[in-house]
């Protein structure tokens, strides 16, 4: 049996796999992401790739990164968040090093479809990812295959506006979704009830340093799992943000099924269960037609690793 290689470039790591058709992840390979990005980070990739190529008969490569990718699946248009890959043809630099067929996709894209095919929406042919850390990435299927829009970059959820002229967001835009339903939204949140309550806000302080500024996500979700009322109270109002845009997008996409990964669902069901409730609340022609289901992501930071591996190989 021929096996694929997965590479997914995150921030800190540059991480592979060969994965066989079932999704399984049989052996795994990674590098430190180098900070100047550009040709250092494509030949990091690159030795992830040969390392893995040197024990498995390999048939093709699928490359994972955060970025516009051109619908061709062979250039990066534009890399917000890595440095010396804007315009680069990833696939020319890389085919030569790696000596594959390989495609390059999107990292919010690839994380969905490996959720989609071999984990949590697994046999859903209709489905929505969220990937909820500091933003809000998002992927799409629709009738069975990965939904890419025209230009490449369909499913940037976090970057639709809905709120007109609210919070600054690193796009250059306002009022983006992220800026009010991701990891870093919690923790906006969390400051604003502390602020509001601050004698409340002891416990919830207490966990980092004693400052606001100190307080991470993860300082809050351990609050909330001890069932602190700040913590939970900046949970809620996640929630509240998370499922009107959920609910907003299922009118136009949809989905049987709504994947949530990312840092975020660490909160599990502290996060689901108030987003369940808020998606109903905010549907529109509420009762008459039913909700997606709402879930948690089943492969964790595997999931774009394992998704690119299967795009290569189809
Ligand atoms: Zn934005």
């Amino acid at each position: 049996m021929a096996y694929s290689i997965g590479v997914d470039v995150g921030g800190t790591k540059v991480l592979g796999g060969v994965v066989d058709s079932e999704g399984n992840v049989l052996a795994r390979a990674r590098r430190d992401t180098p900070r100047q990005g550009g040709s250092a980070l494509t030949q990091a990739i690159a030795d992830v790739a040969l390392e893995l190529k040197s024990d498995f008969e390999i048939s093709s490569v699928g490359i994972s990164a955060a970025g516009f990718v051109s619908s061709d699946r062979k250039t990066m248009l534009a890399t917000p968040n890595i440095a010396g890959w804007n315009g680069v043809n990833l696939d020319a630099e890389l085919t030569s090093l790696i000596g594959l067929p390989l495609v390059i996709e999107n990292d919010a894209n690839a994380a969905a479809w490996g959720e989609a095919r071999f984990g949590a929406g697994i046999g859903e042919d209709h489905l929505m990812m969220l990937t909820i850390g500091t933003g809000i990435g998002g992927g799409v299927v629709v009738d069975g295959a990965l939904y890419r829009g025209a230009f490449g970059i369909a499913a940037e959820f976090g970057h639709m506006r809905v709120v007109p002229e609210g919070h600054l967001c690193g796009c250059g835009s306002r009022g983006c979704f992220e800026q009010y339903a991701s990891g870093n939204a919690l923790l906006r949140h969390a400051r604003e009830a502390i602020s509001g309550s601050p004698e409340m806000a002891r416990n919830l302080l207490s966990l980092g340093d004693g400052t606001v500024e100190g307080l991470t996500g993860k300082h809050v979700t351990e609050a909330a799992r001890d069932g602190d009322a700040v913590a939970l109270a900046a949970f809620n109002t996640t929630a509240q943000w998370l499922g009107a845009g959920i609910a907003s997008l299922s009118v136009i996409l949809d989905p049987a099924c709504v994947v949530i990964g990312g840092g975020v669902i660490d909160a599990g069901e502290i996060l689901l269960e108030p987003t369940r409730a808020a998606v109903d609340r905010y549907m529109p022609f509420s009762g008459k037609h039913p909700s997606p289901v709402i879930i948690a992501a089943k492969l964790g930071n595997e999931a774009g690793l394992v998704g690119v591996a299967d795009l290569a190989r189809i």
